[in-house]
């Protein structure tokens, strides 16, 4: 039996604490604030969304932009199917929504918590609460850890401290030796607080595709105008793979929008003269083509600088080529983010290098090993940041007899 030391109590310190406690383990939590899964009480909106329903590895690890190689042996050792049987056979029921995400049926996040709770008194894991853990001090075979109230020898320590926008969070981990990823906010949405589109509150369009101009992110799904700027699930992708460069532009940028992702080009420009040849007499305020809700079309349409009242006879090539440009590439300038209050994380991070993914055990200081956001892994929203704690927090817990 040995004495583990849990720094953090969130979802990955709990999941850890319970599975180095089922092997007989004494193990504490250390949390800093009087607060226990804090994130979990909020996250999904308070609905708690546990994991998605992708369960197939090689897909699975594609929407992690960072430590998607790293969570093949991870995910390998505890899948989405573990934590789906892990909550329902201790008696949190979860169904499936047809988006993938997977919450409780009961549609509380607190279930989720009782149930941690649950599992980590009955192991008997001890809690301390208003503990932050200032350093660790490695002494003999073990490490005392170094708190305001005090100092606890422990043989082991698994850090799951979460991610932090501020380095300095990161200080007590790279005394021990650990590079740290700059940590930058991932999962936020885009402000255009000088660009016309926010006229168009309210419009979702199904399917579009949007790229960072300058770079080759560039991602597929439903988009959102709001009082903002932009959101939806193509926009919070986008700021996952771009949270770094978009960071280092200072959140200053021009991305592109293609109303539809399955446009092409030559097909659009034909299918507008052929419009034309047709429908002569039509105004081209009248009618919005190609499934565009009718504000937006009549904005295209201006931006193309067409009269909505103009017939399209009366429309230049010109004008096509500019609607096309506006229905194909239309460009709106980035200044700003919002964080999105579902779920966000931090990129960065603990660097995957020096943590081994089977063990999640330290290349540098045996005996430490980590769990959860603190590394370098994030998700993007769907449920994979909590599958990735659940999985990283079940492989430290139940490496540290090794
Ligand atoms: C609003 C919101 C909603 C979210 N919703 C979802 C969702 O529905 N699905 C999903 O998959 N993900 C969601 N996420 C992301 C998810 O919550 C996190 O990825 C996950 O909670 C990370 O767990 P963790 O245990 O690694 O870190 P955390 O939950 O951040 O826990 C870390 C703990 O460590 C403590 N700590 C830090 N430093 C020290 C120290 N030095 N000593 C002692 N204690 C310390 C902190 O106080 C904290 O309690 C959401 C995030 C937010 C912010």
């Amino acid at each position: 039996m040995r004495r583990i030391g849990v720094i953090g109590g969130g979802a990955a310190g709990f999941f850890a604490a319970i599975h180095a406690s089922a092997s007989g383990n004494r193990v504490t939590i250390f949390e800093k604030s009087t607060k226990l899964l804090s994130k979990v009480k909020v996250s999904g909106g308070g609905r708690c969304n546990v994991t998605n329903e992708c369960r197939e590895i090689s897909k699975l690890v594609r929407f992690y932009p960072r430590g998607e190689k790293f969570l093949r042996k991870v995910f390998c050792k505890f899948s989405v199917s573990d934590t789906i049987s892990w909550f329902e056979l201790r008696g949190v029921p979860l169904k499936t929504e047809p988006d993938g995400r997977i919450f409780p049926v009961s549609d509380s996040s607190q279930s989720v918590i009782d149930t941690l709770m649950l599992e980590a008194q009955r192991f008997g894991v001890v809690v301390k609460t208003k503990t932050g853990i200032e350093e660790i001090r490695p002494h003999g075979e073990g490490f005392f850890l170094i708190s305001g109230s005090g100092q606890d020898y422990v043989d082991r320590v698994i850090i799951t401290s979460g991610g932090h926008a501020k380095a300095a969070a990161y200080d007590f981990i790279k005394s021990l030796g650990h590079s740290i990823v700059d940590p930058v906010p991932s999962l936020f949405t885009f402000n255009t607080p000088r660009d016309p589109v926010r006229s168009l509150m309210g419009i979702s369009m199904p399917c579009v595709h949007i790229r960072l101009e300058g770079t080759k992110l560039a991602y597929e799904g439903p988009l959102l105008i709001t009082h903002w700027g932009v959101s939806g699930p193509a926009v919070l992708k986008l700021s996952a793979y771009g949270a770094k460069w978009l960071h280092d532009q200072v959140y200053k940028a021009k991305a592109h929008i293609r109303w539809d992702a399955g446009f092409e080009e030559d097909t659009l420009r034909s299918d507008l003269q052929s419009y034309r040849e047709r429908h002569p007499k039509r105004r081209v305020g009248a009618h919005s083509l190609f499934q565009i809700p009718a504000r937006l079309w009549l904005f295209l349409t201006q931006k193309a600088e067409i009269d909505p009242d103009q017939h399209w006879y009366q429309i230049s090539n010109k004008q096509i080529n500019k609607l096309l440009e506006n229905l194909f590439r239309f460009t709106i300038e980035i200044d700003g983010k919002t964080t999105f209050k579902e779920e966000f994380v931090t990129a960065g991070g603990v660097s995957l290098e020096e943590i081994s993914p089977g063990t999640m055990q330290s290349k540098l200081v045996p005996g430490v090993f980590f769990a959860g956001e603190v590394i370098d892994i994030d998700g993007i929203t769907g449920g994979f940041n909590f599958q990735a704690a659940w999985s990283t927090g079940f492989v430290a817990g139940t490496s540290v007899n090794q």
